[in-house]
């Protein structure tokens, strides 16, 4: 996706009272310094390359953001001068360096929500070295500035009177690299409004109508309805997200010979964890459904000392880093560290009877509790009947996965709490299972 430019190196002189020695981008807007929402948006839209130009109070906005990866971002810094300012269009010549071929650019007060990867389409099947995005305005939420013609910015002046344009700067233009290349050596101070005039000049400046009205905290009543807009998506945001637990021995990661007892357990070293083909695809294709991943694993063995917390913790770890390489991770991993016998001559703070031990539920209740999660739209996956035991308890549905024969899953049948919703035999199963289930 298009790399971002977001111009933050204005001392934003409108709000500053409001701003209380904060550059514009930290002002808290719905609980959250501005430039996080911003950079949500950005990623919801699958953007991850971001270049900021700062200037004022820019080390506050560097020692904020890092380099992104907070919001799965690569951010980027061009410095300037706070002293000496470049103008909005300076700016741009003075991130060159890191300026891809194609980019957008947005400015650092302003909240854009429209389908960027539409915006992207747009310039790329245009013929121009430049686009601008523009809104219907009718002197709606500012002074209009913009005409428009077959698709073409034919008339920009940020200063226009009134009644003289029906449309608005929307505030996001896409730019070809080598047009800014143009005005390297350009006087500054240089804004960007000069750049876009010469382009409505040379009939070089595509037009791209946005569908939905833009918020920008230049102002004070910008930022309260801002606020407003955003208090409400955080609302909608929070409606509570299907699951996929899923056990971890035997489900995720196969089960290990125990040489001294005799029988299959879990993995107790990092170099025994070996997964289950198709595991790590699986947990690809139903995050992308939006389904949340829970891992939830009866690990008796802490009672019984014969696992340690520290070799748990390096079993898991050497597991996420195995799911990884295949692209997959888990949102959670809940782990019940009891027995309600524990092991002749060990005694053990974790020797109990608990709420959260398979095929009690408690492990699904409190990741419901702790994740937002909706049970009636989640699913319980594992190999034993205690999994599918906690599934059903939970209230939600529950999947067996098994190779074993009909007659061999009869117990199963035997016992109405462990009675599956479904069987798959394997993860490719599982999945047109998830898929065909009803839509989320
Ligand atoms: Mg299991």
């Amino acid at each position: 996706m298009m790399q971002v430019v977001i111009l933050a190196g204005g001392v934003g002189t409108r709000i500053q009272a409001m701003a209380g020695g904060l550059p514009k981008a930290l002002i808290p807007v719905a609980r959250r310094p501005f430039i996080e929402h911003q950079f949500t948006l950005l990623a919801k839209n699958q953007i991850r390359d971001v270049v900021l130009c700062v200037g004022h109070l820019g080390h506050l906005i560097e020692k904020h953001v890092g380099d992104g990866s907070r919001w799965g971002l690569r951010v980027q810094y061009a410095r300037e001068n706070p002293s000496a300012l470049l103008g909005t269009g300076g700016a741009l010549v003075n991130a060159l360096p890191l300026l891809q071929d194609k980019f957008m650019v947005m400015y650092g007060d302003s909240y854009l929500p429209i389908d960027y990867a539409a915006f992207v389409r747009a310039f790329e099947q245009g013929h121009c070295p430049a686009m601008m995005s523009v809104y219907r305005n009718a002197e709606q939420w500012d002074h209009s500035n913009t005409r428009v013609a077959e698709g073409h910015v034919v008339f920009y002046d940020k200063k226009a009177t009134a009644g003289t344009a029906k449309f608005i700067d929307y505030g996001l233009t896409a730019f070809r690299r080598d047009l800014i290349q143009r005005y390297i050596g350009y006087p500054v101070p240089l804004d960007m409004a000069i750049i876009l005039q010469d382009l409505v000049k040379a009939h070089a400046l595509a037009a791209w109508e946005a569908p939905t009205r833009f918020y920008e905290i230049g102002k004070p009543e910008g930022l309260r309805e801002l606020e407003t807009f955003l208090n409400r998506m955080d609302h909608a945001d929070t409606t509570r997200h299907p699951a996929i637990f899923l056990d971890r021995d035997g489900t995720i990661n196969e089960m290990v010979y125990d040489e001294t007892h005799g029988l299959l357990d879990s993995p107790r070293r990092p170099e025994q964890v070996v997964l289950i083909p198709g595991a790590a695809e699986f947990m690809c294709h139903v995050r992308r459904l939006g389904y949340r991943i829970v891992v939830v694993t009866n690990q008796p063995g802490i009672a019984k000392g014969t696992l340690t917390l520290a070799e748990l913790e390096a079993v898991n770890q050497r597991l996420a880093e195995l799911l990884a390489t295949e692209g997959a991770q888990w949102d959670a991993l809940y782990f019940c560290p009891h027995h309600p016998q524990g092991w002749p001559g060990f005694s053990s703070p974790y020797v109990r009877n608990c709420d959260c031990r398979k095929p009690k539920p408690g492990l699904l209740l409190r990741a419901t509790h702790e994740h937002d999660l909706d049970l009636t739209k989640s699913w319980m996956i594992g190999d034993g009947s205690n999994d599918i035991e906690a599934g059903n308890a939970a209230k939600c549905q529950t999947m067996l996965i098994t190779k074993l024969k009909i007659e061999q899953i009869e117990r199963f049948y035997t016992l109405e709490s462990a009675v599956p919703t479904v069987i798959a035999t394997n993860f490719t199963e599982a999945t047109s299972i998830i898929l065909s289930a009803q839509p989320l």
